[in-house]
């Protein structure tokens, strides 16, 4: 017999998303006795808790409100934000280029919002994080802990120091970097890295890119690449079957790179 499946209906204490009709959404945070208020009146947590994901609700006023958990791109996009953060259409790839996997011991600097750090964490990292600022280290953590609770943040930890001056860590899986000059982060990811490690850095400039390449030539790093990710959305209703009028034309580039052993 198969077991019986787990409850995801939704609970006291969560996050969720309420989408209205105009496609606006709302991440709101679940309390008993509490009440989610609009123009156009309220929806009272009561409603919500209990009910399973895709509930539709509908305001004291008749509007209505479909609930979801927000995925990761939706935290994302919604959470608070100290710096700003790496979007979704960089975040997926980051995991693929860095090739992270359950268990990986990766050192994140800087960590900023923490966007990047509940990526690597939710594909199973372990992360420990370096941010030079005390005030975005603590948002980092919240932000963290609010999209997946004590239980995502057991395996994360932020310092607040400059990741520049090096790295304690040694025989570490994969370094991820995002700030302003990841070319002075080379020679200590050497030191911290174990052989075969990956370095991936994501840069806005192109100039960055191109520093970043000029240090890593003449490292211990090899099969140095660096790309852009385009994301283009189509608009498909009826007869009307074309890419979308916008498109965000620019984020950033990504570079990584392989550590090779030391040669005796
Ligand atoms: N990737 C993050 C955003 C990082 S923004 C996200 O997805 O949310 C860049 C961060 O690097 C900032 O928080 C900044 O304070 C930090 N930073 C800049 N220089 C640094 C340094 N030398 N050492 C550690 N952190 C640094």
């Amino acid at each position: 017999m198969s077991e019986a499946p787990p409850d995801r209906s939704f609970s006291d204490g969560e996050q969720i998303l309420l989408i209205d009709r105009k496609k606006r959404r709302y991440l709101v945070t679940l309390a008993a006795g509490g009440e989610f208020h609009t123009h156009s009146g309220f929806v009272p947590h009561d409603d919500i808790i209990g009910a399973p994901e895709g509930a539709v609700l509908r305001s004291t006023r008749g509007a209505v409100f479909t609930a979801f958990r927000p995925t990761l791109s939706d935290f994302v996009l919604k959470m608070p934000r100290g710096a700003q953060v790496i979007y979704p259409k960089d975040l997926g790839p980051i995991l693929m280029l860095a090739d992270v996997f359950p268990g990986a011991r990766v050192l994140e600097s800087g960590v900023g919002s923490g966007a990047l750090s509940m990526t690597l964490l939710r594909a199973g990292a372990v992360v420990t994080g370096y941010e030079i600022r005390g005030d975005f280290a603590a948002r980092a953590v919240k932000n963290v802990k609010a999209f997946g609770g004590e239980k995502l943040a057991e395996n994360y930890r932020v310092e607040e120091r400059d990741v520049y001056e090096g790295i304690d860590l040694r025989g570490l899986d994969r370094i991820v970097l995002d700030l302003p000059e990841p070319w002075q982060v080379v020679p200590h990811a050497e030191e911290a890295l174990r052989p075969g490690g990956i370095l991936v850095a994501y840069t806005p400039a192109i100039t960055q890119a191109v520093q970043l390449r000029e240090r890593l030539v003449d490292s211990g790093f090899e099969l140095a690449e660096t790309m852009e990710v385009l994301h283009r959305g189509w608009n498909i209703d009826g007869m009307s079957v074309r890419p979308d009028h916008r498109m965000v034309a620019h984020t950033g580039f990504l570079t990584h790179a392989r550590l090779l052993p030391t040669p005796d």
